[in-house]
């Protein structure tokens, strides 16, 4: 019989549950008994929802974080907070979301002000974890008290239980030694911590315990490799199994350690590794349980039942008994459940599984291995007509796009002269000061923006009156640039609930769900749009708001754009073709957005590409293969314009050594990165690359309500000057304001400004 099984369930809730309760207990508004409440529904209800499973995970439920639940079971707590002698949830919040010393002392009169722990991306998926923090000096101490009361809550639901932990490598790996220290010298000290961890799980009666190490996706030097080894030989107690759980790809170089490892049972997720199936059976002990994920967690499409079987039935005969199913990692990345939507097109949704349909895809996959597929010919036939549904669907191929693809050549990304000749031609024409100022393009989104896209959402306002609105705080915000002096005018995007849905509710192709949240940090949900079928533009995006921008003012008006790469990296994507080839036809729809911008008289536009970083593959070795084809993907988009067009992109982040040449074959004429908390030092890369082309450093940070002062921003441009010379330098913020309050924006303009001004004079 095959074993049934999940790594870890979606925590927030279908309706955003958990969000809510730990928004309204943040605020003050409840109680932590209240919340400690919400968390123990959910904890039920989704164990409900796994009651079909042979082992259910316990553990994987967080009120913020699993990294930092385990930070706290391991006692590894940042010095700063170990004086707090208030509730142990409480201190935990602190360290997730730091707290302003007057908040603490209002709620608890205790310990001042604290800096929340550092936030960064979970593997290559967009969930955000609470980054470990280490020094020389680090112990542990075990409280395994939460973890335990969860099982204790299983146990008690009639749940066949496995604790879910992460395993001591993975946890060293993802944090930061803040004194520069060797974190692989803490093992000593962890290991009998975690020791005494299996031995408490082992005292509950606990029989598996997974410890997910999916750091062994990751290219790991010897050192790593034999901190594996001492590891699990030290953990190896045999009082209870040991799943190691890796997932998110393959194990390559790594199967061999694995191999060896003394663990009970090990997990591949099989949608990235399938080809390392069969190397891992033959190398693992005979008695060895293998758990092969099957079902994608990471994306939202049904999967083909029939094809897995074909592969997996000879291995199932093979293992007998040793094998176990389950998804291939977590569900926490994908929506809780598909009955949650009731708005979604039939067809669409019948294409689709979220976590609970995911889950019901594991069972019928193992009856139909345990009994055979004729015990499960209904569920078959079914998953088999909804495939062939979206297979042959005209809303999927559209052999227009296919054509258009097809005719792509090398030349279409390239622009027409190369960079100097275009600077020449731009400068004549736009006649900019040197400095010139200009902002990454959203203004506030103020509650009455807010509340006219909603009404106009609910159909309480009509578009005649929606559109005024959004002119009107159009008009308003060219106004206040035009007062600022500012030389490079934006919109605003008022009109823009959030760069890339804007941009997917206007391109066919493109499905939205309406609780399809998923989790990227602490109570902070998205909803990815679902890329469905082939990408076209049924008409101009943007087009009429730039036109009217442009329309009220002599100052040039840069018109703005989400890039195909961004707009790739940040929806569920199809499973049924390379990502390569949806971000190329994404290329082309915005590519045809530009020429129309261009033709429309718009001389500066700005194609953003916020998450190009964020598409990295986990290994290095495969990071040139992404670079490539993505930056061809921006050229495509960008560069059919005339020389005297100037491009420019945007992106928020502040590591370039390592994509600077791909930061450069994208040949923007100008670029704008944010750089103001790394004081300039991120332009060394820039300047010894002999990066070519325009760029403007942020010099005000968006993300903090302090405003810079005219002195601050002009001594950051000195140093960026000392790197770039003042010809190729813009003066602008780190990203958008849209998250910021007109009272604070228009201060930090001004000095802004005044800045650009003084620099102006000194050269
Ligand atoms: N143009 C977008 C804005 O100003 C860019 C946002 C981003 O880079 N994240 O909001
Ligand atoms: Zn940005």
């Amino acid at each position: 019989m095959v074993t049934t099984h999940n790594l870890g369930f979606p925590r927030t809730g279908f309706k955003r549950e958990l969000k809510f309760a730990l928004e309204a207990y943040w605020k003050g508004q409840s109680s932590l008994a209240m919340l400690e409440q919400v968390g123990t529904e959910l904890r039920a209800r989704h164990w409900r929802d796994q009651a079909g499973l042979d082992l259910a995970p316990v553990g994987d439920f967080s009120f913020y974080d699993q990294v930092l639940d385990m930070s706290f079971m391991l006692g590894n707590l940042p010095t700063r907070v170990r004086d707090f002698h208030g509730e142990q949830l409480d201190n935990y919040f602190r360290v997730a979301r730091g707290r302003s010393a007057a908040v603490a002392e209002e709620n608890t009169g205790c310990c001042g002000g604290v800096a929340a722990g550092e936030m960064t991306k979970w593997f290559d998926t967009n969930y955000h974890y609470i980054v470990p923090e280490f020094d020389a000096e680090t112990t542990f101490t075990l409280d395994a008290s939460r973890l335990l009361s969860q099982l204790d809550e299983a146990r008690k639901q009639g749940i066949r239980t496995k604790p879910v932990i992460i395993g001591p490598i993975t946890y060293l790996a993802l944090g930061k030694a803040k004194d520069g220290s060797d974190k692989l010298d803490l093992l000593p000290r962890l290991l009998p911590v975690y020791a005494r961890l299996l031995d408490a799980l082992a005292q509950t009666g606990a029989g598996w315990v997974q410890i997910d190490e999916p750091v062994l996706v990751t290219e790991l030097d010897a050192s790593w490799q034999n901190a594996f080894v001492q590891t699990y030989q030290a953990l190896d107690t045999r009082r209870v199994k040991l799943l190691l759980a890796t997932y998110f790809g393959q194990l390559r170089e790594n199967l061999a350690l694995v191999s060896r490892l003394p663990v009970q049972g090990v997990h591949l997720d099989t949608i990235n590794a399938r080809e390392e199936v069969a190397e891992l059976v033959k190398t693992s002990p005979p008695d060895r349980i293998i758990s092969l994920g099957i079902v994608n967690g990471r994306n939202i499409w049904k999967t083909d039942l029939e094809a897995t079987l074909d592969w997996l039935e000879p291995v199932a005969k093979l293992l007998g008994d040793r094998l176990w199913i389950a998804p291939s990692c977590s569900l926490l990345h994908v929506p809780v459940d598909l009955a949650a939507e009731e708005k979604m097109d039939a067809e669409i949704s019948s294409w689709l599984a979220f976590a609970v349909q995911k889950l019901d895809e594991i069972r019928v996959l193992a009856l139909a291995l345990d009994r055979g597929r004729s015990a499960v010919t209904s569920e078959l036939v079914t998953n088999r007509a909804a495939l062939d549904s979206r297979h042959s669907s005209p809303r999927v191929n559209n052999p227009d796009v296919k054509k258009a693809i097809a005719a792509i050549t090398e030349s279409l990304g390239r622009r027409m002269s190369e960079f100097g000749a275009r600077a020449a031609k731009q400068a004549a024409l736009l006649q900019l000061p040197l400095y010139p100022t200009t902002t990454i393009g959203s203004f506030p989104q103020t509650r009455e923006i807010r509340l006219a896209r909603s009404q106009f959402k609910s159909g309480k306002i009509d578009e005649g009156t929606y559109k005024a609105t959004m002119r009107r705080e159009i008009e308003h915000a060219v106004r206040e640039q035009e007062k600022l002096g500012l030389d490079v005018l934006v919109h605003g995007e008022a009109e823009r609930n959030d760069m890339v849905e804007y941009f997917g509710e206007q391109l066919e192709g493109y499905v939205f769900s309406q609780n399809g949240w998923v989790q990227s940090y602490g109570s902070r949900c998205v909803k990815p749009p679902i890329l469905f079928g082939d990408i076209s533009r049924p008409k101009a995006m943007t087009v009429e708001w730039i036109s009217y921008a442009a329309s009220l003012t002599d100052k040039p008006m840069k018109g703005m754009l989400t890039g195909p790469v961004t707009i790739l990296n940040w929806s569920f994507v199809r499973d049924d073709q390379p990502r390569s080839a949806s971000c190329f036809q994404l290329a082309l729809a915005i590519r045809d957005e530009v020429l129309d911008l261009e033709k429309a008289g718009i001389r500066i536009i700005q194609i953003d590409e916020a998450a190009l970083r964020e598409g990295l593959p986990l290994r290095k070795s495969q990071w040139q293969d992404y670079l490539t084809w993505a930056v061809e993907a921006f050229c495509i988009a960008a560069n059919g314009v005339a020389d005297e067009t100037q491009i420019h992109t945007h992106m928020c982040y502040s590591e370039f050594n390592d994509i600077i040449a791909a930061i450069a074959a994208m040949d923007a004429d100008v670029i704008t990165i944010e750089t103001s908390r790394s004081d300039m030092e991120l332009l060394d890369v820039f300047e010894t690359f002999n990066y070519p082309n325009q760029i403007g450093p942020g010099v005000y940070d968006i993300h903090s309500p302090n405003i810079p002062t005219e002195a601050q921003m002009v001594t950051l441009m000195e140093k960026a000057n000392e790197r770039i010379p003042a010809q190729r330098l813009w003066v602008n913020p780190d990203c958008g304001l849209k998250t910021r309050q007109w009272n604070e924006v228009i201060p930090a303009l001004v000095n802004m400004v005044r800045a650009a001004r003084t620099l102006r004079e000194k050269s």
